[in-house]
């Protein structure tokens, strides 16, 4: 049980260039029993900073504090941290039981083998893998040795869980369920825990708070909805949602005595609603970049009314659940959500129409958030 907080903290690896860093003057303040995701792309810094919380890594610049207390020059075993990398690494030649025991045989940690067993025991049901205690890593799948090695972390009573992209090497259906299994996992043992993902759904799905990481620093820090409905900028934007939000380009004016969005080379401006419109202008900002989700774009195969936006099918991708459809708008691509049922041809012109309520704006210099309708609701 344990607050982790990093104050200003930077590492930068002996052969980088210059002026690169790894993390980047980052601060963070984790809540005791907090499930803490950090998440971003490949080289964003995640993996870099559960090492700088671990102690594998001593950063160049700023504090790490564990329960209040600076542990810059603290060992990493006794920090007390468990940790489950992406490469988990079991012992070869230990059986599934033993590699998990192994953190209980420690001199540090040390217990009875009779808890051990019991240890063993809840982590192998909660991973299913109690059928597989004599067999050796070698004959294990990709799948099972990773879960032996999350058993290994979670087998542990830690100040901090840190687990960096677990479930990347199960597939879909187990991480899933694996998903699950963590989240009820962390509520009863109420430890607090630093995941490490890059996938979405698995951030949104587990993380009480989120920070979204990009070259070593933080975009922005809040919760999931927060990131999907009030995302500070476009690459926060496009890093939530399936398909991918699609941004293009308007320009804000007067017309007329009506406050329009001209986009997408329609002679039919684009409205937005009215307290959109009333920021806008007051800000006096006329370049705007428009952010769309899939799901806030109906479309039809006949014109319907005359302010639906003509297109043509670009691309047709069944996914499972939905159709993820994309549509070219004067060469700008425009990604829909469709419903499973829907049939559609290469170029087909297609009718679209964009729900403005639920549109994000952007400024089109900085690319960072400026409003959305109702936006009380979502703060
Ligand atoms: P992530 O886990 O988000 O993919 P990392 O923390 O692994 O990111 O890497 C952050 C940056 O630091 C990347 O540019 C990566 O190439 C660099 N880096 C990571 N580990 C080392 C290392 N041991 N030596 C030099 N550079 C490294
Ligand atoms: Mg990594």
């Amino acid at each position: 049980m344990a607050r982790i907080e990093l104050e200003n903290i930077t590492m930068r690896y002996k052969n980088m260039p210059p002026g690169a860093a790894a993390v980047d003057h980052l601060s963070l303040d984790i809540k005791n029993n907090e499930f803490f995701v950090l998440f971003g792309p490949a080289g964003a810094g995640k993996t870099t900073t559960l090492k700088v919380i671990a102690g594998i890594e001593f950063p160049n610049e700023g504090l790490v504090k564990i329960g209040g207390e600076i542990v810059n020059l603290v060992e990493p075993m006794n920090r007390n941290v468990s940790m489950v990398f992406e490469n988990y690494a079991l012992y070869p030649h230990l059986s599934v039981y033993d590699n998990i025991a192994f953190p209980m045989r420690s001199p540090l940690h040390k217990k009875d083998e009779e808890y051990i067993k019991k240890a063993v025991e809840r982590v192998a049901e909660m991973m299913r893998i109690n059928g597989l205690y004599e067999r050796k890593p070698s004959q294990l799948s990709n799948g099972q040795r990773q879960r032996v090695a999350i058993g290994r972390c979670l087998v542990r009573e830690p100040n901090v869980f840190l687990m960096d992209e677990p479930l990347a090497h199960l597939d879909a259906k187990l991480r899933h369920f694996m998903r699950g299994e963590l989240k009820e996992m962390q509520n009863a043992f109420n430890t607090t825990t630093i995941y490490v993902t890059h996938d979405f759904m698995e951030a949104m799905s587990l993380a009480d708070r989120i920070a979204v990481m990009n070259k070593g620093k933080i975009e922005q820090l809040g919760t999931s909805l927060q990131m999907y409905y009030t995302p500070v900028n476009e690459f926060v934007a496009c890093l939530f949602g399936e398909p991918e939000i699609t941004i293009f380009p308007g320009e804000a004016r007067d017309e007329n005595g009506r406050f329009v969005l001209k986009a997408l080379g329609q002679k039919t401006p684009l409205i937005p609603e009215p307290d959109v419109a009333r920021t806008l202008k007051e800000r006096g900002i006329a370049s705007v970049d428009l952010g769309i989700r899939g799901i806030d774009i109906d479309f039809s195969f006949s014109p319907q009314d005359s302010d639906r936006i003509k297109g043509t099918i670009y691309a047709f991708e069944p996914i499972g659940n939905k159709v993820i459809m994309t549509v070219d708008v004067n060469g700008e691509k425009i990604r829909i959500a469709a419903p499973n049922s829907t049939k559609a041809d290469l170029d087909q012109t297609v009718y679209i129409k964009c729900n403005m309520k639920n549109a994000l704006y952007f400024d089109g210099g900085s690319k960072v958030f400026i409003t959305r309708s109702e936006i009380q609701k979502y703060r």
